[in-house]
């Protein structure tokens, strides 16, 4: 693939709490999308934007130049790319596709081999920012993939997204990612146990976040998720399921290295206390619930 082959129509799949708006952006910057989704319902507000049905990830994927990802899972993103109705059936010679979605290293370098088999190129670009940052614009974007590929698709991230590297080969992305993670496991036990402490001090956990959001504790974290989780909104966001995905795929690959990680174990025994309390689908500052649950404290 040249990195002078300018995309302009392009085929995305999966349109639910980020790739709906992140399609959004780039239907409002003048490119043409065929979109599909698992249930059609969560892709009609993009037809309003200009955005064009496609029955399966195959049919998104026909004569477009470049093809966006991010679904769920990694069995989503096996079967969105390798099945039968797959993107990799569609994409043509000098085509690019693009999975956003966070998942296994492995699996990007699968999709990158299998595509280069094809004569199409592979970028892995999962992000981090958040329902917010998608909706905002805001993303950073972790780039695995062929230098030429990337440069050609980077128009397409600066819409998305603020912050964009590129990491390296295929699967750099993904890896990025999971050093992403890792740190957002021990901050979120960091901020659910802050707000349980200032509780029991009898403190104003919103009058504590203007202190603590203003020092060396500062971080995203604690700016979006803190908030909701005093007022006990606990709607995703993140959902802890996806986190739980994730937290999976960075203890495996710690120890596919001989890396061992308590504080990554930890949290993620605590995210799967967690969905045991059936909030599998919650967004991941339900945290303070288990951890109310396990030190049989609660402010309600
Ligand atoms: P989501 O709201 O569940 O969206 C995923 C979308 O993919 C859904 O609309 C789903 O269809 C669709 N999908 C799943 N499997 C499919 C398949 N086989 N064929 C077609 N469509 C399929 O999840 P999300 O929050 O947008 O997250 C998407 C990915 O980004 C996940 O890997 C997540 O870990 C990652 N991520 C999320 C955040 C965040 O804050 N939300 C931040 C960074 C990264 P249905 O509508 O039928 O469910």
């Amino acid at each position: 693939m040249s990195s002078d082959r300018e995309i302009r129509r392009i085929g995305w799949i999966g349109t639910g709490i980020m790739g709906a708006p992140m399609c959004g952006h780039l239907l409002d910057a003048g490119y043409e999308a065929k979109v599909f989704n698992r249930t059609r319902a969560k892709a009609e507000p993009l037809f309003a934007k200009g955005a064009e049905w496609a029955d399966s990830p195959r049919e998104a994927s026909e004569s477009v130049d470049a093809v966006f990802s991010i679904v769920g899972f990694p069995e989503d993103v096996r079967q969105v790319y390798f099945g039968d109705d797959g993107i990799l059936s569609g994409a043509g010679e000098g085509a690019i596709v693009i999975d956003m979605t966070t998942t296994e290293p492995s699996l990007a370098i699968e999709i990158a081999e299998k595509a280069a088999a094809k004569g199409a190129s592979a970028v892995d670009a999962p992000v981090s920012g958040g329902d917010v940052g998608a909706r905002n614009a805001a993303l950073s974007i972790m780039v695995g993939g062929e230098e030429g590929a990337v440069k050609a698709v980077m128009p397409l991230f600066e819409v998305m997204g603020k912050q964009i590297v590129h990491q390296g080969p295929a699967g750099s992305g993904q890896h990025t990612k999971m050093c992403n993670q890792i740190v957002i496991a021990g901050t979120m036990i960091g901020v659910s146990e802050s707000l349980l402490y200032a509780y029991k001090a009898g403190l104003d956990p919103a009058t504590v976040l203007e202190s603590i959001g203003g020092g060396a504790a500062a971080c995203w974290s604690l700016d979006n998720y803190l908030p909701r989780m005093i007022r006990r909104d606990f709607a995703p966001g993140f959902i802890v399921e996806h986190y739980i995905k994730d937290l999976g795929i960075a203890v495996a690959e710690a120890e596919r290295m001989g890396l061992d990680l308590p504080g990554l174990a930890l949290a993620k025994s605590l995210y799967l206390k967690l969905e045991e309390l059936g909030h599998g689908r919650s967004g991941t500052h339900a945290l303070i619930l288990a951890l109310e649950e396990l030190s049989g404290y609660s402010p309600e």
